[in-house]
Parts: structure tokens; sequence; C-alpha cells
């Protein structure tokens, strides 16, 4: 059983300094999409999806022109889907994905994967085939899941996890993959957790965008991040929130859990 810690996009928005990219004001920075390639008992297990190959054929359709703009297109060699295939595995092998929510840097790569199970809170589902909101048009992509991807719909009513409540978990599949609940991103987005040997994962998704986030009471978040996700936030109160559950459990439970987010180039670093 073996995890790999992979970046499946970079994204480089203007103004890179305002988002803690140690490059000049006026330089683009830098953004990671942290996610995970699982060797489990059935098949690979993907978490969270990049942007994927769609984004480098046609960026417009796959990302929109406002994302582009700001945060650059895809790079093919960065895209789940060559990285699997980098690291000697077949990306056939994918039977499951587990995204934390469904925008499109987080879901782009579904499509790449047309025979896996797609895992996803049922709230985030909804939230991303209903597109209420012109927020939710611009984040959620329907190209992602135009091949009509075989879902699995979680929802309330799971187990207790370290103090997280109604966790889910992949049936079927060693090590344990959990669906952690923290809505406030979007409707229904989630922590994934990992069992990795006798300790724990935690990709928190965009629960928060710096380090220091989940370390430090009132941490500096760089102002560019700041904003961002204030504004993509649908619930501010309930992202506020789970960063507070966040920190209080990299507090208790340094020793047991990994814990790290999706965009954050320091702490995929920390995997090398
Ligand atoms: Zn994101």
């Amino acid at each position: 059983m073996k995890v790999h810690h992979l970046n499946c996009a970079t994204l480089c928005p203007y103004a890179g300094r305002l988002i803690g990219s140690d490059v000049g004001l006026f330089d683009r920075g830098r953004m990671i999409c942290h996610c995970l390639v699982i060797e489990s008992s059935d098949g690979l297990v993907l978490v969270d999806t990049g942007v994927g190959m769609g984004a480098v054929r046609d960026a417009n359709r796959h990302l929109g022109r406002l994302f582009t703009t700001f945060m650059g297109g895809g790079v093919e060699s960065e895209t789940a889907l060559r990285r699997i295939e980098a690291l000697g595995l077949s990306p056939s092998d994918v039977r499951h994905i587990v995204v934390t929510h469904l925008d499109l840097d987080h879901a782009g790569g579904i499509p790449d994967f047309p025979a896996a199970t797609v895992h996803v809170h049922a709230d985030e589902h909804r939230a991303a085939m209903e597109r209420r909101t012109s927020n939710e048009r611009r984040r959620y992509r329907t190209a992602h899941w135009a091949h009509g991807p075989n879902w699995d719909l979680l929802s309330a009513g799971g187990d207790r996890w370290l103090g997280f409540e109604s966790v889910r978990a992949l049936p079927g599949v060693e090590p344990e993959v959990l669906l952690v609940p923290l809505h406030g991103h979007t409707r229904g987005h989630c922590a994934v957790a990992v069992r990795s040997g006798d300790r724990w994962l935690l990709h928190c998704g965009d629960a928060y965008f710096w380090h220091e986030e989940k370390l430090i009471e009132g941490a500096r978040c760089p102002i560019g991040l700041a904003i961002f996700q204030s504004a993509m936030a649908v619930d501010r109160k309930a992202r506020d929130h789970n960063v507070e559950r966040i920190r209080e459990l990299v507090r208790d439970h340094s020793s047991d859990v990994s814990v790290f987010c999706a965009h954050d180039t320091h702490e995929l670093a920390a995997f090398d």
C-alpha cells in the first residue's frame, strides 16, 4: 500500500506576492493542486484530480475565460493522467476518485478516468448540478461530468472520527479512505482522510489555503489568499469554524495525523 503526493496543476495568479509566493509584486505566483494516488486493495484511488487533459485541449470550456486569464491553464505533463503514467502505474487501474469538492481545479481530471466511481458528498453533487448562483456557474464546469460518471453520493449519518461527524468510509477499500464533511467553501465541501501506516493523512481541500492557518490562531494569511477564500466561500462562518476545528486537530493529534490543504506549495514540499 502506497500513497503518492502529486501536483496535478500549477496555478499562476497575478500579483504573486499577494498570495505568499516569493516573487515580485507584479510577477505571477505559484499555487499547486495537491492530489493523492493511493495504491489500494481495490485498484488506484485518486483524491482530487487537478484540472485534467480537457484544460490542456480546450481551456475556455473546461476552466472558463476568467479563470484562465487570472490563473493560467493546464500543462499536460502535470495532469493526473500523465502523473500516474510517470509513476509507472496504469490510468485504467483508477477505480475510485474521491473529490473534496467539484470546483474546476479539483474535478477537472474526472473525465480522464471514465471507468472510475466518483465519490462525493451528496450536497456537493447537488450544488454542482444545480449551479444556482453566478459564482457556482463559473466554478462548476459541466464539461467535467458530461461523460456521465458513475457517481457514489455520500450523505449525512456516518460515524465520528477524531471529533468530526458524519464521516463516511469507502466500502471495501484498504487502506481506509474517509470523506469528512467540512462544508463552507462550497455547499458540500469535505476533507478526505487516508490511513497511511499507523498514521492518517487529512487532505483538507480548500478548507484553508495557507499552511500557517492550521497552526496559529489569527495567522496572517497573505492578503490575496484571504480575499480569494473569503470571496469563494458560500458560508464564511462555517469556513472559519472548520479552520478552528482543523487547528484543534493539529494541536491534539499531531502525532497521529498529517494535515494539508490543496494549494499550498510548502505543504506539498514536506512530502517530497
Ligand atoms: Zn481549489
